[in-house]
């Protein structure tokens, strides 16, 4: 019999801020997404607050005053980080785990069924907590599905103290009765609505619904859903993750930039940042795509969008070449007078280095040379971007709007907390 166990992070960003800031600790926060755009993250104070999910900045600045919200820019540097230290004390307590999402794993407790479980969740709670400052919940079910079900249940309910164990329950018919079908994992609000209109509105319903309907609507996958109800686990951990098909380092501008070092200069931290990204994912790069473009929302000036790709030539990770493609893909698409709002650079063709596909007049790749090498250990040392291959300094111009972030506490050695 399979145990899943699906771990969540609270309001994730949210309680990241509140590590080494206390005076966030009890107050409504929202964190803005990129370029203080809109609201992306809210503490359970702010949604108490109806505060809704992506509100825009700019139309709820009074309203945030009046409310007493902390208003916070996106600090990825630091959920990153931290997310990571999650992982790996959770993968302390199982051989098995599948790191789902930023702030979401996916525990394989299969033969564990010998400890009584809500202790030993209670218990990797209490150290996730204890050793990262970041308060889970988790639910447990025979199958993902129905852990993903315990979990929101544990989160929403305050009966259960952010645990609750589904497996062999003889809660789980109310369970199930209370979570609405568009809340079960995987089914879309355009299933959801085809299934209410045949009078499947619980996950319960659902659970008990015709299989031969559901095939011919939903197909395999539905049909799946419906088996993972009945506690036949269907979608099998993954913890193996496929290697990524796509590395992008993109930004939009604080301001829009016009002259070409400028961008030049945006463009060359872009490909520095990436080329450090594929070396760090074990991989090489057969193309590079440049690309620039205007603000689709600013009509009173001329608008512009070009992207170009290039080959890189033997397959490469090596920050020199794909620097070099780079500007030569900028020089090729860059047209002055124009007001840039957005630019960034994608790696593709993506692959091991071991199996790269050679060719008669290349029979090598070029991975992880020394040069490039000796450039990661000293921006990890120094923090990113320490280091950069000769162009300009970065003007100022091309920073994103981050009124509101806090600092990099546990990435950069000059922004560590200091304790009073
Ligand atoms: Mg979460």
């Amino acid at each position: 019999m399979t145990i899943f166990a699906l771990v969540d992070c609270n309001n994730f960003y949210a309680s990241c801020e509140r590590i080494f800031q206390p005076r966030l600790i009890n107050k409504p926060i929202v964190v803005l997404s990129n370029n203080d755009g809109c609201v992306i993250a809210r503490s359970n104070e702010a949604k108490i607050l109806g505060i809704p999910m992506g509100a825009p900045y700019f139309k709820f600045r009074n309203d945030f005053k009046k409310k007493g919200v902390i208003v916070l820019s996106s600090n990825y540097a630091l959920y990153g980080d931290i997310s990571n230290r999650v992982m790996t004390v959770l993968s302390s307590f199982t051989p098995r785990s599948e790191i789902y999402s930023i702030d979401e794993c996916f525990l394989d407790l299969s033969g564990f069924d010998h400890l009584n479980l809500t202790e030993y969740c209670k218990h990797i709670r209490q150290c996730v907590l204890q050793w990262t400052g970041i308060p889970v919940s988790i639910g447990v079910g025979q199958t993902k599905t129905l852990s993903k079900i315990a979990n929101r249940l544990a989160k929403t309910s305050k009966k259960t103290e952010g645990i609750l164990d589904l497996n062999n329950s003889p809660w789980i018919d109310i369970a199930l009765q209370k979570t609405e079908v568009n809340n079960v994992w995987g089914i879309g609000r355009r299933w959801s609505r085809v299934l209410e209109r045949q009078d499947i509105l619980t996950a319960y319903d659902l659970r008990a619904a015709p299989e031969r309907w559901i095939r011919q609507k939903f197909g395999i996958v539905g049909l799946r859903t419906v088996k993972e109800l009945q506690g036949l686990s269907c979608v099998k951990l993954e913890d193996e993750s496929p290697d990524k098909q796509t590395i992008c380092v993109s930004r939009s501008f604080g301001k829009p930039l016009t002259d070409y070092t400028a961008l030049k200069s945006a463009i060359a931290t872009f490909s520095d940042r990436a080329s450090s990204k594929v070396r760090k994912h074990g991989l090489i790069a057969g193309e590079i795509n440049v690309f620039v473009q205007t603000s689709p929302f600013n009509t009173d000036i001329e608008q512009y969008s070009k992207s170009i790709t290039l080959s890189l030539h033997p397959q490469t990770n090596s920050t020199q070449e794909i620097h070099r493609a780079a500007m030569r893909g900028l020089n090729q698409i860059f047209k002055p007078n124009i007001h840039y709002k957005k630019a960034g650079v994608i790696l593709i063709n993506l692959s091991r280095p071991e199996k790269a596909v050679k060719d008669l007049f290349y029979p090598y790749v070029q991975s992880n040379d020394q040069l490039s090498k000796a450039y990661d250990i000293i921006n990890q040392r120094f923090g990113s971007g320490f280091l950069q291959l000769g162009q300009v300094k970065k003007p100022k111009t091309w920073y994103m709007n981050q009124n509101y972030k806090t600092p990099s506490f546990t990435t950069r050695w000059d922004e560590l907390p200091r304790a009073k």
